[in-house]
């Protein structure tokens, strides 16, 4: 696997799929990214591969939300019955308040267009390009 050479600077982009800090090589013609290890991006897979892993990031942050709605109305319940002694005030406001972003963090899902640029994200074919 190939190390970037003194051709190419560092950019402030990690690599999608490992730790290394990706560096660009600026005077080709086609945008090349490789990171510290090795690990190679066209402009294209790398702005993909980024796309994926925000949309995957998007339903972590989906799921969290309505478990702290889920575990929220729990809580409740148990106070309404008297099991904790707890004032509940603050716990409606915050599930309210998840139910409201879950519905934006839905939104921004379903409202989001990546460009499609007719090119599956591959890490080996783009390590061997
Ligand atoms: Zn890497």
């Amino acid at each position: 696997m190939p190390r970037p050479g003194p051709e190419f600077e560092p950019t402030l982009i990690g690599y999608p799929a490992c730790a290394g800090v990706l560096s660009v090589q600026r005077e080709s013609a086609h945008l090349q990214f490789c990171c510290s290890i090795g690990h190679g991006f066209s402009i294209e897979s790398l702005l993909q591969a980024k796309e994926e892993d925000l949309e995957k990031c998007l339903w972590s942050v989906l799921s969290l939300l309505e478990h702290v709605e889920m575990i929220g109305g729990m809580f409740i319940r148990q106070i309404d019955a008297g099991r904790l002694p707890v004032p509940k005030d603050g716990l409606v406001e915050r599930i309210h308040q998840a139910k409201e972003q879950i519905l934006q963090v839905r939104h921004i899902i379903e409202e989001t267009v990546t460009s499609d640029l007719g090119e599956e994200y591959d890490p080996d074919e783009a390590r061997s390009s």
